[in-house]
This record gives C-alpha cells, structure tokens and sequence, in this order.
C-alpha cells in the first residue's frame, strides 16, 4: 500500500491543499477521486479519510495512520467511510436497487 508520504512526493501542491483544508476544518464532505491508476483509486481515498478523523495528526497536519481512527479507516472498518465504484466495465455506480433507478451514476 502507498503511503502518505507517498502521495505526498508524487502530488505535493494537492497534499498540501488537502492538509491545509484538514488543519483549517474546510475539508469537502465528499472527494471525486479519478485516476487510471487503480491502487490510487482504492489507497488514496482510505489515506485522505485519516486526515480527517485522525485522533493524532503532525503539527502539519499529516495524519498519523496509526491512531485508532486511522486504523478503523485503513482496515474498511470505520463505520462512516463508504468508497463507491464501478462493478462492471459499464463503470456505472449502481447506489439504488437496480439500473432503472434514478439513483445511478457512471464515472
Ligand atoms: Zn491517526
């Protein structure tokens, strides 16, 4: 798995947008988070989810990945962390029942 060091290297002026918005409480209630890279798709929004409930962050506001937040959010067990995405090569999020619902979105 990428760390947030990782992505801090590789994307530093995002980095530094997402933990300035962390330390100043603005983050966005949800992130669309594209990339052809699928580690990315699945590591980065788990990484970013620390930043915001992370019991520890650094004075700079990095968030530690091992306070109990971070470790519910990095083991899919944090009970308000939801990731959608595509099942098919549709590459459509089905959210209610079936595809005739209203409630559907490709990406
Ligand atoms: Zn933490």
């Amino acid at each position: 798995m990428h760390t947030w060091a990782y992505f801090e290297k590789h994307f530093p002026m995002v980095i530094h947008a997402l933990k300035r918005a962390g330390k100043a409480g603005t983050l966005a209630h949800a992130y669309l988070i594209v990339s052809t890279n699928s580690d990315y798709r699945v590591e980065f929004p788990k990484l970013l989810s620390c930043l915001a409930v992370c019991n520890d962050p650094a004075e700079d506001g990095t968030p530690c990945c091992k306070c109990e937040n971070c470790t519910k959010v990095l083991e899919d067990l944090f009970p308000d962390f939801y990731t959608l995405a595509p099942t098919s090569k549709a590459r459509e999020i089905v959210i209610g029942k079936d595809t005739s619902d209203k409630y559907s979105a490709v990406v």
